[in-house]
């Protein structure tokens, strides 16, 4: 090797493959002096078919997979350990390449595959009910990372995954640029072509990313972690986005309907005592009469060492007929994944904290 393509093959050993704009990988084929249609069928093995080492593309001449492969590494996620849930979900705990882990889930139910995937290894949110929160925040995942666990859940189950929710771990409007890069990949038929209404995106409320969101021309969906229409409530509940009062939050959901014209989700887990009371349920119904939304009721999920319980299924039914009667939808929705701990809030990366 000269010692200019040497410097320049180090220069690159460590780029991921899945780092590479199309741009940046046709530069690079181009200067091994491959025609421009390379570029489509590396990217066809990398985000359609997931190919796993550059030996896998097998309609590339040998000798350039070779070249390939000394200078761009492949990231590829490892499985380190699994549950299936009595209900046929899996989860997953994947290694990244710097030894991070994270989690996802695959819950499949009749021809549907939806994944629910993590933007961060862990959350610096600090929510009092969350698992993932406790834990704080040990980085933010890139695109392909997060690309990454819906393709490896796809694979595992041999099926086409029909939706994603980005409500695993970590917030996903901390890492906004990676999590919407994220999202068009999925959505791209050059990717795994998943309709954008079908891709979900879950926020504690972080406003100014909520108007950024509204502004992206995708049809993606939005869900807003609520969990009290009470500022005194919430401020404890949700200590990191205290900032953002909840004057500010209905104001800026109004202006994501009237901009995108889609039905935001409010997500409200209901935990006895606190914010399933009678006052806590008139701010609720105070807060979403009259605007576009629906209200996602979920049963907390214990977390260990956590002081908060569930509240009764009834209370839970209270909340959908008096949401009703003011016109608002609300759902009851049953945790998927609950005797596994996969449910949401509760992924912890369990195998990194016994092995410290
Ligand atoms: N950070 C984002 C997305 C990840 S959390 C967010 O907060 O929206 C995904 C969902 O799980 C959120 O609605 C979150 O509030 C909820 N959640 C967290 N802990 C929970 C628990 N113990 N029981 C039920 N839902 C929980
Ligand atoms: Fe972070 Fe969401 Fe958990 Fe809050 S609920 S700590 S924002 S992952």
């Amino acid at each position: 090797m000269s010692p200019e393509k040497k410097v320049s093959a180090e220069k690159d050993a460590h780029r991921d493959v899945h780092s590479l704009t199309r741009g940046e990988l046709t530069e690079l084929l181009a200067s091994l002096g491959q025609p421009a249609f390379r570029a489509k069928q590396v990217e066809e093995w990398v985000w359609s078919k997931n190919a796993r080492s550059f030996d896998e593309m097998t309609n590339l001449p040998k000798a350039l997979r070779e070249e390939l492969a000394s200078r761009l590494s492949m990231g590829a996620a490892v499985e380190v350990a699994r549950q299936a849930s009595e209900d046929g979900s899996r989860k997953y705990l994947l290694r990244l390449s710097d030894g991070v882990t994270v989690e996802c889930v695959g819950m499949p139910s009749r021809n549907k595959l939806s994944v629910c995937a993590s933007t961060q290894a862990g959350c610096a949110m600090g929510c009092a009910f969350c698992a993932t929160g406790a834990a704080g925040l040990t980085r933010s995942l890139t695109a392909a990372e997060i690309y990454e666990q819906v393709m490896h859940v796809r694979d595992d189950f041999g099926e086409r995954v029909t939706s994603v929710v980005l409500m695993g771990q970590g917030e996903p409007f901390m890492n906004y640029d990676a999590t919407l890069a994220a999202l068009r990949r999925l959505n791209s038929p050059d990717g795994a072509g998943i309709g954008a209404r079908h891709l979900t995106v879950s926020t504690c409320g972080v406003i100014p990313q909520i108007m950024r969101f509204a502004n992206e021309p995708e049809q993606f969906t939005l869900a807003v972690s609520l969990h009290s229409a009470v500022q005194r409530t919430r401020n404890a509940l949700m200590p990191g986005v205290k900032k953002y009062s909840l004057v500010n939050l209905y104001n800026v959901m109004g202006e994501y309907v009237s901009k995108t014209g889609r039905r935001p989700t409010y997500e409200y887990a209901l935990i006895g005592g606190v914010n399933d009371t009678d006052s806590e349920l008139q701010a609720l119904c105070d807060f979403c009469e009259g605007t576009l939304a629906h209200v996602n009721l979920i049963q907390l999920n214990e977390v260990e060492g956590s002081k908060f319980q569930p509240s009764t299924p009834a209370r839970a039914e209270d909340f959908v007929r008096r949401l009703a009667s003011v016109g608002v939808e609300a759902t009851v929705r049953n945790s998927r994944g609950a005797d596994i701990d996969a449910a949401c809030g509760q992924l912890r990366q369990r195998v990194e904290r016994r092995s410290r």
